[in-house]
Protein backbone atom coordinates (compact mmCIF):
# COMPACT_ATOMS: atom_id res chain seq x y z
CA UNK A 1 0.00 0.00 0.00
CA UNK A 2 1.69 3.67 -0.50
CA UNK A 3 2.24 5.89 2.12
CA UNK A 4 0.89 9.04 2.67
CA UNK A 5 3.98 10.82 1.18
CA UNK A 6 4.18 8.71 -1.96
CA UNK A 7 0.45 10.02 -2.52
CA UNK A 8 0.94 13.44 -2.22
CA UNK A 9 3.78 13.46 -4.48
CA UNK A 10 2.03 11.88 -6.92
CA UNK A 11 -1.02 14.22 -6.46
CA UNK A 12 1.94 17.02 -6.98
CA UNK A 13 3.27 15.64 -9.92
CA UNK A 14 0.08 15.18 -11.88
CA UNK A 15 -1.34 18.48 -10.97
CA UNK A 16 1.88 20.19 -11.99
CA UNK A 17 1.33 18.35 -15.23
CA UNK A 18 -1.62 19.33 -15.84
CA UNK A 19 -1.11 23.19 -14.91
CA UNK A 20 1.38 23.23 -17.88
CA UNK A 21 -1.40 22.54 -20.47
CA UNK A 22 -1.87 25.12 -23.27
CA UNK A 23 -5.67 25.58 -22.27
CA UNK A 24 -6.60 25.60 -18.75
CA UNK A 25 -10.14 25.95 -17.65
CA UNK A 26 -10.14 25.72 -13.68
CA UNK A 27 -13.45 25.22 -11.77
CA UNK A 28 -13.48 25.34 -7.91
CA UNK A 29 -16.90 25.57 -5.25
CA UNK A 30 -17.05 28.50 -3.14
CA UNK A 31 -19.58 26.97 -0.69
CA UNK A 32 -20.32 23.71 0.80
CA UNK A 33 -23.31 22.11 1.36
CA UNK A 34 -24.32 23.98 3.95
CA UNK A 35 -23.54 27.05 2.80
CA UNK A 36 -19.93 27.28 4.85
CA UNK A 37 -17.01 29.24 2.65
CA UNK A 38 -14.36 27.18 1.13
CA UNK A 39 -11.01 27.45 0.56
CA UNK A 40 -8.96 26.70 -2.80
CA UNK A 41 -7.18 23.71 -3.42
CA UNK A 42 -3.46 24.95 -1.54
CA UNK A 43 -2.30 23.27 -4.88
CA UNK A 44 -4.11 26.29 -6.88
CA UNK A 45 -3.36 28.30 -4.30
CA UNK A 46 0.85 27.50 -4.13
CA UNK A 47 0.45 27.77 -8.30
CA UNK A 48 -1.32 31.27 -8.48
CA UNK A 49 1.16 32.51 -6.05
CA UNK A 50 4.48 31.41 -7.83
CA UNK A 51 2.78 32.57 -10.91
CA UNK A 52 1.80 36.10 -8.69
CA UNK A 53 -1.87 36.10 -9.83
CA UNK A 54 -5.15 35.90 -7.60
CA UNK A 55 -8.13 33.90 -8.23
CA UNK A 56 -10.04 37.01 -9.23
CA UNK A 57 -7.92 36.97 -12.13
CA UNK A 58 -9.34 34.26 -13.15
CA UNK A 59 -12.84 35.23 -12.05
CA UNK A 60 -14.07 35.31 -15.46
CA UNK A 61 -18.13 35.73 -16.78
CA UNK A 62 -20.46 33.09 -15.05
CA UNK A 63 -22.19 31.58 -17.89
CA UNK A 64 -24.40 29.56 -15.51
CA UNK A 65 -27.99 30.54 -15.77
CA UNK A 66 -30.24 30.45 -12.40
CA UNK A 67 -32.80 28.20 -12.31
CA UNK A 68 -35.63 27.51 -9.97
CA UNK A 69 -36.48 23.92 -9.17
CA UNK A 70 -39.65 22.32 -6.98
CA UNK A 71 -38.75 20.21 -4.25
CA UNK A 72 -39.75 16.16 -5.20
CA UNK A 73 -39.38 14.75 -2.72
CA UNK A 74 -39.20 10.60 -2.63
CA UNK A 75 -41.22 8.82 0.19
CA UNK A 76 -39.78 6.30 2.56
CA UNK A 77 -39.45 2.59 1.18
CA UNK A 78 -42.47 0.04 2.27
CA UNK A 79 -41.19 -3.46 0.60
CA UNK A 80 -41.99 -7.00 1.55
CA UNK A 81 -39.30 -9.25 2.38
CA UNK A 82 -41.38 -12.63 2.15
CA UNK A 83 -40.08 -14.31 -1.21
CA UNK A 84 -36.62 -13.58 0.39
CA UNK A 85 -36.57 -16.65 3.02
CA UNK A 86 -34.11 -15.54 6.02
CA UNK A 87 -32.51 -19.24 7.31
CA UNK A 88 -29.40 -18.17 9.45
CA UNK A 89 -29.51 -14.98 11.96
CA UNK A 90 -26.62 -13.58 13.46
CA UNK A 91 -26.93 -10.53 16.64
CA UNK A 92 -25.85 -8.29 14.37
CA UNK A 93 -28.44 -8.74 11.72
CA UNK A 94 -31.16 -9.01 14.21
CA UNK A 95 -30.10 -5.98 15.82
CA UNK A 96 -30.39 -4.25 12.06
CA UNK A 97 -34.31 -5.52 11.74
CA UNK A 98 -34.72 -4.10 15.70
CA UNK A 99 -33.36 -0.64 14.56
CA UNK A 100 -34.65 -0.08 11.39
CA UNK A 101 -36.32 -3.54 8.92
CA UNK A 102 -35.73 -1.38 5.69
CA UNK A 103 -32.04 -1.80 6.78
CA UNK A 104 -32.57 -5.61 7.19
CA UNK A 105 -34.51 -6.07 4.67
CA UNK A 106 -31.37 -4.11 2.34
CA UNK A 107 -28.05 -5.67 3.87
CA UNK A 108 -29.46 -9.18 5.16
CA UNK A 109 -32.52 -10.00 2.51
CA UNK A 110 -31.13 -8.71 -0.63
CA UNK A 111 -27.20 -8.87 0.69
CA UNK A 112 -26.31 -5.76 -0.47
CA UNK A 113 -23.12 -5.29 0.80
CA UNK A 114 -20.58 -2.32 0.30
CA UNK A 115 -16.97 -4.05 -0.60
CA UNK A 116 -14.22 -4.31 2.06
CA UNK A 117 -11.71 -1.70 1.57
CA UNK A 118 -8.29 -1.76 1.93
CA UNK A 119 -6.79 0.38 4.73
CA UNK A 120 -3.33 1.12 6.06
CA UNK A 121 -4.35 2.85 9.04
CA UNK A 122 -4.52 0.63 12.45
CA UNK A 123 -7.90 1.85 13.93
CA UNK A 124 -9.65 1.35 17.24
CA UNK A 125 -12.00 -1.98 15.55
CA UNK A 126 -8.03 -3.19 14.84
CA UNK A 127 -6.85 -2.53 18.40
CA UNK A 128 -10.31 -4.85 19.69
CA UNK A 129 -9.10 -7.61 17.45
CA UNK A 130 -6.14 -7.26 18.59
CA UNK A 131 -6.88 -7.45 21.99
CA UNK A 132 -9.35 -10.30 22.01
CA UNK A 133 -6.71 -12.06 19.94
CA UNK A 134 -3.75 -11.74 23.21
CA UNK A 135 -6.88 -12.42 25.72
CA UNK A 136 -7.57 -15.48 24.11
CA UNK A 137 -4.31 -17.11 23.59
CA UNK A 138 -3.38 -15.54 27.42
CA UNK A 139 -5.83 -17.95 29.03
CA UNK A 140 -5.33 -20.29 26.92
CA UNK A 141 -1.81 -21.10 27.47
CA UNK A 142 -2.28 -20.02 31.23
CA UNK A 143 -4.68 -23.16 31.52
CA UNK A 144 -1.83 -25.43 30.36
CA UNK A 145 1.31 -23.39 32.65
CA UNK A 146 -0.79 -22.62 35.39
CA UNK A 147 2.03 -19.64 35.59
CA UNK A 148 2.04 -17.75 39.16
CA UNK A 149 0.81 -14.38 39.49
CA UNK A 150 3.80 -12.71 39.31
CA UNK A 151 4.41 -14.50 35.96
CA UNK A 152 1.32 -12.66 34.73
CA UNK A 153 2.37 -9.17 33.04
CA UNK A 154 5.29 -10.86 31.15
CA UNK A 155 3.64 -13.78 29.96
CA UNK A 156 0.50 -11.08 28.53
CA UNK A 157 3.49 -8.87 27.38
CA UNK A 158 5.30 -11.62 25.17
CA UNK A 159 1.50 -12.91 23.77
CA UNK A 160 0.67 -9.24 22.96
CA UNK A 161 4.30 -8.44 21.05
CA UNK A 162 3.99 -11.94 19.05
CA UNK A 163 0.53 -11.04 18.13
CA UNK A 164 1.48 -7.63 17.23
CA UNK A 165 4.15 -9.05 15.28
CA UNK A 166 1.31 -11.84 13.24
CA UNK A 167 -1.07 -8.99 12.37
CA UNK A 168 2.22 -6.89 11.39
CA UNK A 169 0.81 -4.23 12.88
CA UNK A 170 3.59 -1.26 12.41
CA UNK A 171 4.81 0.09 16.03
CA UNK A 172 4.26 3.91 14.55
CA UNK A 173 0.43 3.36 13.91
CA UNK A 174 -0.01 1.17 16.69
CA UNK A 175 1.80 3.67 19.29
CA UNK A 176 -1.90 5.00 20.86
CA UNK A 177 -2.60 1.80 21.74
CA UNK A 178 0.56 0.48 23.02
CA UNK A 179 1.44 3.90 24.89
CA UNK A 180 -2.24 2.53 26.76
CA UNK A 181 -1.24 -1.33 27.08
CA UNK A 182 0.80 -1.39 30.20
CA UNK A 183 -2.49 -0.09 32.15
CA UNK A 184 -4.72 -1.45 30.65
CA UNK A 185 -2.63 -4.75 31.47
CA UNK A 186 -2.61 -4.61 34.92
CA UNK A 187 -5.93 -3.16 35.29
CA UNK A 188 -7.19 -6.04 33.29
CA UNK A 189 -4.89 -8.95 35.64
CA UNK A 190 -6.56 -6.50 38.90
CA UNK A 191 -9.44 -7.82 37.78
CA UNK A 192 -9.23 -11.41 36.43
CA UNK A 193 -7.00 -12.09 40.13
CA UNK A 194 -10.12 -10.71 41.75
CA UNK A 195 -12.80 -12.13 39.66
CA UNK A 196 -11.78 -15.64 40.56
CA UNK A 197 -11.24 -15.23 43.75
CA UNK A 198 -14.61 -13.72 44.40
CA UNK A 199 -17.27 -15.49 41.54
CA UNK A 200 -15.18 -18.79 41.85
CA UNK A 201 -15.01 -18.88 37.80
CA UNK A 202 -12.39 -19.88 35.32
CA UNK A 203 -11.67 -19.82 31.71
CA UNK A 204 -13.41 -22.27 29.64
CA UNK A 205 -13.33 -21.19 25.84
CA UNK A 206 -13.32 -18.21 23.96
CA UNK A 207 -13.73 -17.30 20.10
CA UNK A 208 -16.01 -20.32 19.90
CA UNK A 209 -18.93 -20.55 16.95
CA UNK A 210 -22.13 -21.74 17.63
CA UNK A 211 -25.10 -22.47 16.07
CA UNK A 212 -28.78 -22.58 17.53
CA UNK A 213 -32.09 -24.16 15.69
CA UNK A 214 -34.93 -22.25 16.26
CA UNK A 215 -37.74 -23.10 13.99
CA UNK A 216 -36.80 -22.71 10.18
CA UNK A 217 -33.67 -20.56 11.16
CA UNK A 218 -30.42 -21.01 12.30
CA UNK A 219 -29.13 -18.60 14.99
CA UNK A 220 -25.15 -18.37 14.98
CA UNK A 221 -22.16 -16.31 16.06
CA UNK A 222 -19.22 -16.21 17.65
CA UNK A 223 -19.05 -15.50 21.53
CA UNK A 224 -15.81 -14.10 22.88
CA UNK A 225 -15.32 -16.13 26.21
CA UNK A 226 -16.85 -18.44 27.91
CA UNK A 227 -15.68 -18.91 31.82
CA UNK A 228 -17.21 -22.01 34.28
CA UNK A 229 -17.41 -22.46 37.57
CA UNK A 230 -14.58 -24.23 38.60
CA UNK A 231 -12.87 -24.14 35.70
CA UNK A 232 -15.11 -27.06 34.89
CA UNK A 233 -14.76 -28.05 31.08
CA UNK A 234 -17.34 -29.47 28.04
CA UNK A 235 -20.47 -27.66 29.16
CA UNK A 236 -20.68 -28.82 33.12
CA UNK A 237 -20.96 -26.06 35.80
CA UNK A 238 -22.50 -22.81 35.49
CA UNK A 239 -21.83 -20.83 32.63
CA UNK A 240 -20.72 -17.08 32.62
CA UNK A 241 -20.85 -15.89 29.21
CA UNK A 242 -18.42 -12.77 28.66
CA UNK A 243 -18.24 -10.19 25.53
CA UNK A 244 -15.26 -7.97 25.99
CA UNK A 245 -15.96 -4.31 25.61
CA UNK A 246 -13.42 -1.75 24.83
CA UNK A 247 -16.03 1.41 24.79
CA UNK A 248 -16.52 3.94 27.90
CA UNK A 249 -17.65 2.56 30.57
CA UNK A 250 -20.51 4.63 30.92
CA UNK A 251 -21.80 2.70 27.37
CA UNK A 252 -21.39 -0.67 28.65
CA UNK A 253 -24.00 0.01 31.90
CA UNK A 254 -26.21 1.39 29.59
CA UNK A 255 -26.86 -1.42 27.50
CA UNK A 256 -27.88 -3.28 30.92
CA UNK A 257 -30.54 -1.21 31.84
CA UNK A 258 -33.36 -2.24 29.64
CA UNK A 259 -32.67 -6.22 29.62
CA UNK A 260 -35.47 -6.69 27.01
CA UNK A 261 -33.45 -3.64 25.02
CA UNK A 262 -29.83 -5.52 25.61
CA UNK A 263 -30.26 -8.12 22.70
CA UNK A 264 -27.05 -8.35 22.31
CA UNK A 265 -25.85 -10.52 25.22
CA UNK A 266 -29.24 -12.08 24.96
CA UNK A 267 -28.65 -13.36 21.17
CA UNK A 268 -25.26 -14.96 22.78
CA UNK A 269 -26.93 -16.43 25.79
CA UNK A 270 -29.43 -18.12 23.05
CA UNK A 271 -27.06 -20.01 21.04
CA UNK A 272 -25.78 -22.16 24.48
CA UNK A 273 -27.61 -24.85 25.57
CA UNK A 274 -27.74 -24.23 29.35
CA UNK A 275 -31.12 -23.48 30.63
CA UNK A 276 -29.53 -21.09 33.34
CA UNK A 277 -26.06 -19.21 32.88
CA UNK A 278 -24.81 -15.83 33.65
CA UNK A 279 -23.75 -13.07 31.34
CA UNK A 280 -22.02 -9.84 31.47
CA UNK A 281 -19.79 -7.39 29.53
CA UNK A 282 -16.43 -7.18 30.45
CA UNK A 283 -15.36 -3.40 29.88
CA UNK A 284 -11.38 -3.48 29.67
CA UNK A 285 -10.67 -0.09 30.21
CA UNK A 286 -7.36 2.24 29.15
CA UNK A 287 -7.39 4.07 31.76
CA UNK A 288 -10.44 3.36 34.68
CA UNK A 289 -9.28 -0.71 34.60
CA UNK A 290 -11.13 -3.62 33.73
CA UNK A 291 -14.86 -3.83 35.37
CA UNK A 292 -17.86 -6.85 34.95
CA UNK A 293 -20.65 -5.55 33.97
CA UNK A 294 -23.33 -8.03 34.50
CA UNK A 295 -26.66 -8.38 32.62
CA UNK A 296 -28.47 -10.08 35.83
CA UNK A 297 -31.98 -10.86 33.74
CA UNK A 298 -30.34 -12.48 31.37
CA UNK A 299 -32.14 -15.75 31.10
CA UNK A 300 -35.54 -13.52 31.02
CA UNK A 301 -34.05 -11.49 28.04
CA UNK A 302 -32.62 -14.57 26.45
CA UNK A 303 -36.47 -16.14 26.60
CA UNK A 304 -38.27 -13.05 25.43
CA UNK A 305 -35.72 -12.71 22.70
CA UNK A 306 -36.59 -16.14 21.46
CA UNK A 307 -40.40 -15.29 21.43
CA UNK A 308 -39.42 -11.68 19.73
CA UNK A 309 -37.47 -13.53 16.96
CA UNK A 310 -40.11 -16.24 15.99
CA UNK A 311 -42.44 -13.40 16.19
CA UNK A 312 -41.01 -11.39 13.88
CA UNK A 313 -40.08 -13.77 11.03
CA UNK A 314 -43.40 -15.05 10.77
CA UNK A 315 -44.38 -11.23 10.35
CA UNK A 316 -41.64 -11.21 7.10
CA UNK A 317 -43.42 -14.36 5.88
CA UNK A 318 -46.72 -13.32 5.84
CA UNK A 319 -45.65 -10.06 3.71
CA UNK A 320 -45.24 -7.62 6.99
CA UNK A 321 -44.24 -3.83 5.34
CA UNK A 322 -40.28 -3.57 6.35
CA UNK A 323 -40.09 0.32 6.43
CA UNK A 324 -37.54 2.45 6.95
CA UNK A 325 -37.79 4.10 10.07
CA UNK A 326 -34.65 6.69 9.98
CA UNK A 327 -34.68 7.55 13.34
CA UNK A 328 -31.95 7.09 15.89
CA UNK A 329 -28.27 7.22 15.71
CA UNK A 330 -28.72 3.97 13.86
CA UNK A 331 -28.86 6.09 10.58
CA UNK A 332 -25.32 8.24 11.05
CA UNK A 333 -23.49 5.37 9.75
CA UNK A 334 -25.82 2.95 8.18
CA UNK A 335 -24.36 1.20 4.85
CA UNK A 336 -28.33 1.71 3.11
CA UNK A 337 -28.52 4.73 3.94
CA UNK A 338 -28.07 5.89 -0.11
CA UNK A 339 -29.99 3.42 -1.04
CA UNK A 340 -33.27 4.35 1.48
CA UNK A 341 -33.00 7.73 0.40
CA UNK A 342 -33.44 9.32 3.73
CA UNK A 343 -31.88 12.32 3.05
CA UNK A 344 -34.30 13.08 0.30
CA UNK A 345 -37.42 12.14 2.47
CA UNK A 346 -36.47 13.65 5.98
CA UNK A 347 -38.02 16.74 5.95
CA UNK A 348 -41.77 15.39 3.84
S1 LIG B 1 -30.37 5.26 6.92
FE1 LIG B 1 -31.80 5.06 8.63
S2 LIG B 1 -33.79 4.84 7.67
FE2 LIG B 1 -32.29 4.45 6.06
S3 LIG B 1 -32.02 2.21 6.09
FE3 LIG B 1 -30.44 3.08 7.40
S4 LIG B 1 -31.34 3.02 9.46
FE4 LIG B 1 -33.03 2.79 8.01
Amino acid sequence: MPVREDLEENLRAAWLQAAQAPHLHLLWRRQGHEGEPLQLSPLVQQWLLANGRTPADWAGADARVVRDIQPDPVGRPQPKGASLPVTRLSASAYADLRQCPYKFFALRQLRLQAPPELDVETEKRDFGDWLHEVLKTFHEEHRVHAWTEPEWPGQLDRIADACSAQRKLGAAEFLPFSAAWPKLRDGYLRWWSEYQRQEGLMFDSAETAYEMGLGKLKLHGRIDRIDRVGGAQNGAGQAMLIDYKTESLARSKERIKSPLEDTQIAFYAALLPDDSLRAGYVNVGESNGTELVEQLDVVQARDALLQGILDDMQAIRDGAVLAALGEGDGCDYCAARGLCRKDHWEHV
